[in-house]
This record gives structure tokens, C-alpha cells and sequence, in this order.
């Protein structure tokens, strides 16, 4: 039978027994993972990435506290809730439990109703911190990516980067003479338009490690790792051309087709230690100034 939620649990208990009936309980909503031992649990917790994780504590080799302080020391597992699950019943046990990271206590023998009630609270919190993350990651108006989030992914990719000695390119792009276009047709309609400008640049953005970005005002951002300057340049090229033919109606039924042009600064990279993904950006941004310089509306390369 296929889970009927699309969040996974891994359970984590040295007991044949005890993995059976919880995988039993939880398997029928989640996908379940089981792990044997606080060795196996560590790297598939690493591996599998669950949702949450059932977290023994009487193991033999590593106990469960153990584990647990791992798991919260490592980047990469240090967000997943831990609920702990346990025949331990004294206090102590419990405020060790929650003062090394875990979210919740169930004591051995469990009743099958708390198992589920218990982990439905805390798939139910982690929807919500979802959420909020991807409120707090992205621009209310265009729905790309805010700076915020850029600046995470630009770090992520920087250092995988230079791990595979790969490329990156960016595009650091402004609207032309925006504040006319404001002042001229009103800001909702300069609204308006921002979102036709972002829509172009996510339709482009077409490979998912590509990021567009709204960097600020009418200031947006393409992140392409993997992509060859030849090719950052022709994308920039094509995104010159789309927003320079886009026609938007204007919203007061006078039926005047606005336009706008962008100027574009591209950049590519293939970093090394040491370099830093700030002077990348500010050198595009430069590129980005000589394109404004030169008569607006054209592209402008690091030709260094
Ligand atoms: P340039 O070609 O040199 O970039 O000139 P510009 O007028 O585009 O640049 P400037 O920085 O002087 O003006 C940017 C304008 O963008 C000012 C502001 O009215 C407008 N703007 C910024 N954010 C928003 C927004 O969220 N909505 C609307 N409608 N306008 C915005
Ligand atoms: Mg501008
Ligand atoms: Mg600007």
C-alpha cells in the first residue's frame, strides 16, 4: 500500500521486534526507513534525509543519546526532529533527551493511537515551519526567489563549485528608466510589469540548478552553475530580446501596450579556494553599470 502523506520517519531501535510494529503502525501514512543500530541510523538519517526520525535510546555499540548529539552536530541532520522513544522512564533521561535536541518523549510500552497522534503534532509543525520558510524565502510580488534566498544558494553552489571545479554564471539585470515608467503609468501598473519581467526570466531560468532572482527593486538575479560563458551570454541576449518584445496592456482600458528594455551585466567563474562569491557579484554589477553607461538595453561581459 502506497503512504498516504508524502513525509518519511525513520525508526531507529535495536529490536527486530520493536522496528516491526512501529513500521506497522507508521507505514500505512509514511514512508518508513529502519535502522538497527546508531552507526546505521547516523548514515541513513545522512542518506534518506526523513522528515522525522523514532529515536531508541538503549542500544548496545552507541546509545541513543549518543546518536542524538550527532545528529545535531552534523548540517546536514541537525533540522530533523527527534522523538525519542523509550523504557527509560526516569526524568532525567527525559531532560537529557530534550536538553541534547529532541522534540518529544513516548516511553515503552506505546500505545499505537500516541505513536500516530505524536508524530501527526510534529509532521503538522514541520508543514507550518515550511511554510514560513518559503514565505520568508521568496518575493511576495513575483514569486522568485527573494535576496535572501539567493544569497543561500549562491553560497551552496560557490562551494560545490569549487569542490568539482565546475562553472558558474550570472546575470545581474535592471529594468531601464523604470522610475519614468512609474512615474508615467503608476505604480501598480509598474507592479504589473515587474511581474511580465519575472515571468520571463522563470521561463528561461528552464534548468532546475538555474535560480532567478528579484535582487531589490526592478534589480533581478540569474545564478546558472554548470553554464559556459558562450552560453550565459546568448541566455542574456535572449532575455534582452524577450523583455525588450514583451507588450503588456496597460490595466486602465485605454489600451496602450507598454514596453520596457533591460540592461544586463554577465559574469562566469569557475572559483577557486579563496575566492569570494562577494567580488564575483560586485564585478557584475560592473558590467551590469558599463551596460547603463554605454546607452542601456544591451548586454555588458567580464571581458577581463
Ligand atoms: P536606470 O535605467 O538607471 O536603472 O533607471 P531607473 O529609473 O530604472 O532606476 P532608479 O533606481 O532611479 O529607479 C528605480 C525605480 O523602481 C524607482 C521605483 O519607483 C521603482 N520601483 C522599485 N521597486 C518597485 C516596486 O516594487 N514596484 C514598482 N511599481 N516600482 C518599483
Ligand atoms: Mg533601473
Ligand atoms: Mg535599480
Amino acid at each position: 500500500m502506497e503512504p498516504t502523506s508524502n513525509y518519511s520517519v525513520l525508526i531507529v531501535d535495536d529490536e527486530r521486534a520493536n522496528l516491526l510494529l512501529l513500521n506497522q503502525i507508521l507505514s500505512g501514512e509514511y514512508r518508513v526507513f529502519t535502522a538497527k543500530s546508531g552507526a546505521e541510523a547516523l548514515s541513513r538519517a545522512e542518506n534518506e534525509s526523513p522528515d522525522l526520525i523514532l529515536l531508541d535510546i538503549m542500544m548496545p555499540d552507541m546509545s541513543g543519546f549518543d546518536v542524538l548529539k550527532q545528529l545535531k552536530e552534523d548540517p546536514a541532520t541537525q533540522d530533523i526532529p527527534v522523538i525519542i522513544v523509550t523504557g527509560l522512564t526516569g526524568t532525567d533521561d527525559e531532560e537529557k533527551g530534550f536538553s541534547l535536541g529532541a522534540v518529544d518523549y513516548i516511553t515503552k510500552p506505546f500505545k499505537e493511537a500516541i505513536v500516530k497522534a505524536r508524530v501527526k503534532t510534529h509532521m503538522r509543525i514541520l508543514d507550518q515551519i515550511r511554510t514560513l520558510e518559503r514565505l520568508g524565502f521568496s518575493d511576495p510580488l513575483t514569486k522568485l526567489a527573494n535576496r535572501r534566498n539567493f544569497g543561500r544558494r549562491l553560497a551552496l553552489e560557490w562551494r560545490k563549485a569549487i569542490r568539482d571545479r565546475a562553472l558558474i554564471s550570472f546575470l545581474m539585470m535592471d529594468l531601464d528608466k523604470f522610475k519614468n515608467y512609474n512615474d508615467f503609468y503608476g505604480h501598480t501598473q509598474g507592479d504589473i510589469l515587474l511581474k511580465r519581467a519575472a515571468r520571463v526570466l522563470s521561463e528561461i531560468a528552464s534548468s532546475s540548478s538555474d535560480l532567478a532572482a528579484r535582487l531589490g527593486g526592478e534589480e533581478f538575479g540569474l545564478l546558472m552553475p554548470g553554464v559556459n560563458a558562450t552560453n550565459a551570454l546568448a541566455i542574456a541576449e535572449k532575455i534582452r530580446l524577450d523583455i525588450g518584445t514583451m507588450r503588456v496592456p496597460t490595466i486602465d482600458g485605454s489600451k496602450v501596450i507598454t514596453s520596457i528594455t533591460i540592461s544586463i551585466g554577465v559574469n562566469t567563474i569557475t572559483p577557486v579556494k579563496n575566492d569570494s562569491p562577494k567580488d564575483f557579484i560586485s564585478k557584475t554589477y560592473e558590467c551590469l553599470i558599463a551596460a547603463k553607461a554605454a546607452g542601456r538595453n544591451r548586454v555588458v561581459s567580464d571581458l577581463k
